[in-house]
């Protein structure tokens, strides 16, 4: 017999979110999290767009949050173990093997290992994560009203939430490697034909300055050799994501960086392997989403459980 009914892999808002479902359901819930709970958002100062918060939340008080609320339920909760490896086995269950060197056994697994995003590692920018460092426009751009910021990027993703802070920030100066943008010809076209937005071409960020908050960029013409100070109260970096799928990457089908592949009911092509959240191809990377699709894993367990009884 099995140690748990479902492991789920990951301690995020994802995997925490299934194991509130999970365990109000009275499965038998091993959440794993080889950090710390929260995940990605755990280090956020402030979380203002969670609906039903309406004074805003620190990252971190909405981990703990959550934690509780899925320890109440019954999950036990286990930080700093990480999954090492995936073995399905011949009767439909599961072993895991644990970064502690035991071995955990389960009729069912949610993989909830998030993703993390490539990072300038520049000066500056450990200092200021959260506080004006930023890899979400969406989560951020709100605080930086009427002032200027940095965008870093010349993808769809640049362009997409470079676009967005164009509601907010006074000028958008966009700092790419390249002399031109890669993202879909539309997205460019609105982009730059905002008056706020500065494209910066062929050129890199070396350094985040500031003593409390976000002050200036150091920036280098990769032509020239040059470099200019450039005033702004917030970095937005958009150079990537990797999805943390190199454990699951042999049993399940992936897309070209990484990113797991799920159905509607975040099953993936093996039985009783589900997957959700930002690990995942999804049309949106929010709190609100994931939590949602942690919910769907959850409730897609409990089926898939009640309709095989190994
Ligand atoms: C700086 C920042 C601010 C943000 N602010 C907002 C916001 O204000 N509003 C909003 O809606 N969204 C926000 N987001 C997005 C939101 O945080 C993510 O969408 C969400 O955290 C994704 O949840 P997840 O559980 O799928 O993945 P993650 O948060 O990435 O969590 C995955 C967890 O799995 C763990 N893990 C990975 N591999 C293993 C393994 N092998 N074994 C065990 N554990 C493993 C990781 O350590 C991690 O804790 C923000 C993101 C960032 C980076």
């Amino acid at each position: 017999m099995a140690d748990f009914d479902v492991i789920i892999i990951g301690g995020g808002p994802t995997g925490l979110a299934a194991a509130v479902y999970t365990g109000r359901a009275l499965l038998k819930t091993l959440v794993l999290e080889k950090k710390f709970v929260g995940g990605q958002i755990a280090l956020s100062a402030a979380i203002d767009n969670y609906p039903g918060f309406a004074d805003g939340i620190s990252g971190f008080d909405f981990a703990q949050n959550f934690l509780k609320h899925a320890q109440r339920f019954g999950a036990e909760v286990r930080e700093g173990i990480g999954a090492d490896k995936i073995m399905p086995e011949a009767d439909g269950t599961f072993s895991i093997a644990l970064s502690d060197g035991t071995i955990a056994t389960s009729r069912a697994v949610i993989l909830a290992m998030g993703r993390f995003p490539r990072t300038l590692n520049i000066p500056g920018e450990k200092k200021f994560e959260g506080k004006g460092v930023s890899w979400c426009a969406t989560c951020d751009g709100a605080f930086f009203r009427n002032v200027p910021v940095a965008v870093v990027g010349g993808g769809n993703s640049a362009v997409e939430e470079g676009h967005f802070l164009t509601r907010y920030a006074s000028e958008i100066n966009n700092i790419h490697r390249r002399d031109h943008f890669t993202a879909q010809k539309i997205l460019i076209e609105e982009y730059t034909h905002n008056e706020k937005v500065k494209p910066i071409w062929n050129s890199v960020v070396e350094e985040i300055i500031g003593e409390d908050e976000v002050e200036a960029i150091r920036v280098r013409d990769l032509q020239t050799d040059k470099t200019e100070t450039i005033p702004v109260k917030a970095v937005f970096e958009f150079i990537g994501w990797i999805p943390n799928s190199d454990i699951a990457e042999t049993l399940v089908d992936v897309d070209d960086q990484g990113r797991v592949l799920v159905n509607d009911l975040m099953e993936t092509k093996v039985p009783g392997l589900f997957a959700a959240g930002d690990l995942c191809v999804r049309p949106v990377y929010q709190l609100a989403n994931v939590v949602a699709d942690g919910v769907q894993a959850a409730i897609s367990v409990e089926k898939y459980l009640e309709a095989n009884k190994h």
